[in-house]
């Protein structure tokens, strides 16, 4: 028996955008799995941020909102992602474009206010395999010295297994 392909669905999860559905397969490929189970949670209460990333522990991590390249910080009212900073204490990191390297604009918002990552994008460590936003430049956390790198394999083949999900046409 085949079971066919919900649109919208992934992992069991109904998203509210192909978008958000694509992030969502791109996180897995790049960040892996913690203790079997996804390293995000899509719309966590109480404050339904689109997802909550967990680190490689199952610890919570950072907080994710996802825009589409419509988005324009100038003119879009940014004061939820101020506020789940400030309630939560963590740090939210928005994602604005296309789900695909080089295609989206990384905004970060913290407790004291926004600011753009310069050419932040998801970066991996040729050292020890560290997933993470980056500037460009950016070094390891893990491995000091050792910069990171947009491009790698496992960075690419999740962004290429991401946009494989198509929206209902
Ligand atoms: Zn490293």
């Amino acid at each position: 028996m085949s079971i066919p392909a919900v649109p919208g669905v992934y992992r069991g999860v109904l998203f509210r955008s192909n978008l958000e559905r694509q992030w969502a397969r791109a996180f897995d490929g790049m960040l892996g799995e913690a203790r079997g189970g996804p390293r995000w949670i899509y719309e966590p209460p109480p404050h339904r941020p689109d997802f909550e990333l967990f680190d490689t522990d199952g610890k919570p991590w950072i907080i994710v909102e996802i825009k589409n390249d419509a988005f324009d910080i100038e003119h879009s009212p940014v004061h939820r992602f101020t506020s789940i900073a400030k309630k939560t204490g963590r740090s939210v990191f928005l994602l604005a474009g296309n789900c695909w390297p080089g295609q989206y604009s990384v905004f970060v918002f913290s407790a004291d206010g926004a600011r753009i990552i310069n050419e932040g994008a998801w970066r991996e460590c040729r050292g020890c395999g560290y997933v993470s936003i980056f500037g460009i430049g950016g070094k390891c956390r893990n491995c000091i010295g050792i910069e990171v790198d947009a491009f790698t394999d496992r960075i690419v083949e999740a962004f290429d297994a991401a946009s494989k999900l198509r929206a209902r046409t």
